[in-house]
């Protein structure tokens, strides 16, 4: 590391659709950020995917990379971070899922301060989480909830879930492709899958863009920049049906989707 490029794997090809008529979109000082230090590319670069318009970060950290950036924890990702004042925000979200699935097992990917599976419990769902990092693990356990140290896309949960949640996760993940195919694999039918992300197609994207003050082009915890449109389309292509659109209160600018579990098509 060093020179600025040996810390990502970069994408040769669109990581959505997986064309090469990629397109850069400029580049973007991240050293600012909170999780930033020294030997991590001090730029970020963008692209566009001239066939599926997804937009994109050059490539991806490479393990080494992954432990410098996570050498301390953001304050709003420790578990028991504000647990009354989040109570009341995952309390919506999860308001927002009932008319869908009321209970069974609820699985949250990369639960951060723990706060939406605690609730999910209230509400009588069999929550569970996953997350990369032993110790946000053991911190879940001793709250008394389930969690496992494992990687979401090989997951195997038995039973099914009725709902997965990923909030603020999608756009973290080198391969979203391989997230979506395991959301599929572990929801039983009709099952819910809740996303939360920012929305670069939402106008206020582009009014912070032109006062330039839009902080996800510097965010180096981010790979992707979704938009309502592109992830519809995906969601429409792993067997998902969208079916609700809302205001995501956790992250400026967030969308935060509702997708119903449905059986593939097959074509003959
Ligand atoms: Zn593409």
């Amino acid at each position: 590391m060093g020179t600025g490029v040996e810390d990502l794997h970069l994408y040769p090809v669109c990581p959505l659709c997986h064309a090469d008529l990629l397109v850069e979109l400029g580049s973007v000082d991240c050293t600012h950020h909170e999780r930033y230090s020294a030997p991590l590319s001090p730029q970020m670069h963008w692209r566009r995917c001239e066939q599926c318009r997804h937009v994109f970060r050059s490539g991806y950290y490479t393990d080494e990379a992954n432990e410098i950036l996570f050498r301390g924890t953001n304050e709003n990702q420790v578990v028991g971070f504000d647990m009354l004042g989040q109570r009341w925000i995952s309390a919506r979200m999860v308001d927002r899922v009932l008319p869908f699935q009321s209970g069974g097992m609820w699985l949250d990917v990369g639960f951060g301060n723990g706060s939406l599976l605690m609730t999910a419990q209230e509400y009588g769902f069999d929550p569970i989480g996953l997350d990369l990092r032993q110790g946000t693990v053991d911190a879940m356990r001793e709250l008394g909830v389930q969690a496992e140290c494992m990687d979401f896309c090989s997951a195997m949960l038995e039973p099914k879930c009725s709902v997965i949640s990923m909030a603020d996760v999608l756009e973290h993940m080198p391969d979203p492709r391989a997230a979506l195919e395991s959301a599929h694999r572990n929801l039983v039918e009709g099952g819910v899958l809740l996303l939360s992300m920012p929305n670069m197609d939402a106008p206020l994207w582009h009014v912070m863009d032109a006062e330039g003050v839009n902080p996800y082009w510097s965010e180096i915890e981010h790979v992707h920049n979704f938009g309502r449109r592109r992830l519809y389309e995906l969601l429409e292509e792993f067997s998902f049906t969208p079916v609700q659109y809302g205001v995501s209160e956790r992250y400026p600018v967030c969308m935060e989707v509702i997708a119903l579990r449905r059986e593939p098509v097959v074509t003959p």
